[in-house]
């Protein structure tokens, strides 16, 4: 599982995998944003770095047979990374990254089953988990028997700043 530290989303999780998807373990990577670490390989490559290897090794070491994707409203991540234009919906933008990791880990690990859902409303009475559809990837059986499908190209929206970038050089005195 990949979703965001949030402490207040902790116990909602687990109840979810293991109630909502009759999870017995898994491994989670529980980092600020969830699948933010891994959406920006072009301004923030660093980030894209360190969480693609965790993912990948996660996945290699252990061959989970499948992997689930959190997002979750209002997180604080997604908030202070990205400054949409008026009209862009954080929520839509959460659930393109959730698809386009699914896509990413989907087309890096053949047979590994990926879902992706929204968690919004009350975490302390355990959220309402709703399964993400943009942009994921195909059910195997499908990607088979049909072309891959056409998927329209998402809004142009400013990407996060890298935040870890070094201020520039002070002019010489
Ligand atoms: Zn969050």
């Amino acid at each position: 599982m990949v979703a965001c530290s949030d402490y207040r989303w902790r116990t909602a999780l687990d109840t979810f995998c293991r109630v909502g998807l009759g999870m017995a373990t898994w491994d989670a990577l529980l980092v600020p944003g969830g699948v933010y670490l891994v959406s920006y390989p072009a301004s923030l490559p660093r980030n894209y770095r360190v969480g693609s290897r965790m993912l990948e090794f996660l996945l290699e070491q252990h061959r989970p047979r499948r992997l689930v994707l959190v997002a979750h409203e209002g997180c604080a991540r997604y908030r202070a990374g990205l400054r949409l234009p008026p009209g862009h919906s954080l929520a839509a933008r959460q659930q393109q990254d959730v698809g386009k990791v699914a896509r990413w880990a989907a087309e890096r690990y053949p047979g590994l089953a990926v879902e992706g859902y929204y968690a919004a409303g009350d975490p302390a009475s355990g959220g309402t988990f709703t399964p993400v559809t943009a942009l994921m990837p195909a059910a195997a059986a499908e990607v088979t028997a049909a072309p891959e499908p056409r998927v329209a190209p998402a809004p142009a929206i400013p990407e996060p700043a890298d935040q870890t970038s070094l201020p520039p050089a002070e002019p010489p005195s």
